[in-house]
């Protein structure tokens, strides 16, 4: 029996055997020893135990997205996860098709920019730099449209880190007659998205988030009726999931140079996903390693951009503190002195920073970066971490 978030004993993770800093950040992250060693063999991409291992992957994922029913399929991507977000747009919305982008934050903007390169037709809800796109607003731009025939979501939009209300989208699309794509790639592997719990179309993620392989593919996995349909559609050659899955089907092999190393790695973190209990294991791991850092922040004098009910398990912002002598460049090279490497927020409208719950460290290593973040203030000067009174304001908008 898969252990339960409540029955596993803690213990702790290992340190980085290299002497290198934490990674705090959602991706590249801080990965297993293990996944590093698995890249000291070349390997032949045409050759059969390199074919195995790509066939194994795309089994492998399609059990983590519980197709049970074998109606979807993974098709992997050369490239960083933006390739697979494109080469998901073009080769699944018609050229003659209408999307809805939900934005709230940089990855929804940058999907609004990708269907403008490939002139796909859209509209958007823009939240602004957080708040989340709900049900009701999406219905009603869909009844006022009849033209949309698509909807694209952030799962979680790692911007500020809020964790967007999946379910109740995928609910209102389905109820009128649209399709969903989602960006998941942030969350895949520790956030469910369950094929059976949910519906869309297609699903995209990365090798280097959630399931901490490192940096160099993506995938999508998408029903197979929707990728028969995507045949001819593309706009890009090395981009068309249709082709690429074509190809892979038959022959086994990447149309292209497979990142062959970063594959073997990846084999590696999905045996280690696995060996810790899947993604609801693995979900649970990065929960704690948030609860007990916002704790710790919040003791420490820091303030959430988001109230807890929308605080993803991925990477949380924080408000930079008022007091003057705080500056977060000096914060940075302070926290990266004492091992961790933090994040820049990406708020318009009042200074942040990010702390990223991703990757393989636990509650211990949480601890660890709460007390260099403490005295990293010491050591600045800073007496009281409370942000301005504009921050909180700005965050009240969000509870009303
Ligand atoms: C990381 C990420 C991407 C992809 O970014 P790349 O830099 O291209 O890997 C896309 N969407 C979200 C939500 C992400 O977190």
């Amino acid at each position: 029996m898969p252990n339960t978030a409540s029955d596993r004993t803690i213990a702790p993770l290992e340190t980085p055997r290299l002497g290198e800093p934490y990674l705090l950040t959602p991706g590249p992250l801080t990965t297993a020893y293990e996944v590093k060693e698995a890249m000291l063999r070349d390997w032949g991409s045409w050759d059969g135990d390199f074919r195995a291992m790509t066939a194994e992957l795309r089994r492998q994922l399609l059990d983590i997205a519980g197709d049970t029913d074998g109606e979807f399929d993974c098709v992997p991507i050369q490239g960083s996860g933006s390739f697979s977000v494109e080469a998901m747009l073009g080769s699944f919305v018609p050229r003659d098709g209408k999307v809805l982008v939900l934005i709230n934050g940089a990855y929804g903007n940058r999907i609004a920019q990708t269907l403008t390169y490939l002139g796909r037709d859209h509209v958007t809800i823009d939240k602004g730099d957080y708040m989340p796109p709900r049900g009701p607003e999406v219905a009603a731009a869909l009844n006022a449209d009849p033209d949309i025939t698509h909807v694209i979501v952030v799962h979680c939009e790692t911007s500020s880190g809020i964790l967007n209300p999946l379910k109740e989208i995928s609910d209102v699309v389905y109820a009128s007659g649209r399709k969903l794509l989602v960006d998941s790639m942030s969350a895949f592997g520790a956030v469910p998205a369950g094929i059976a719990d949910l519906r869309y179309e297609a699903i995209v993620s990365s090798a280097n988030k959630c399931i901490e392989g490192v940096p160099g593919f993506g995938f999508v996995i998408a029903r197979k009726s929707e990728l028969e349909a995507a045949k001819g559609r593309s706009h890009s050659l090395s981009l068309d999931v249709h082709a690429q899955w074509e190809t892979m089907n038959k022959t086994g092999q990447w149309r292209f140079t497979p990142p062959t190393h970063v594959v073997a790695a990846f084999l590696e973190a999905l045996r280690l996903h696995r060996e810790e209990g899947g993604v609801a294991a693995r979900g649970a791991r990065y929960a704690r390693n948030r609860d007990v850092m916002v704790a710790g922040m919040r003791e420490a004098g820091f303030e959430t951009l988001l109230a807890d009910r929308w605080l993803s398990p991925i990477i949380v912002t924080f408000f930079s503190p008022a007091d003057p002598a705080f500056a977060f460049d000096r914060f940075y090279e302070l926290m990266k002195q004492k091992g961790f490497i933090i994040y820049p927020g990406k708020l318009t409208v009042v200074d942040s920073f990010r702390v990223g719950c991703i990757g393989r460290m636990d509650e211990h290593v949480m601890r660890r970066v709460v007390e260099a973040a403490r005295t990293s203030l010491t050591e600045m000067g800073v007496a009281s971490a409370a942000p301005p009174a504009v921050a909180l304001a700005e965050r009240s908008r969000l509870a009303a």
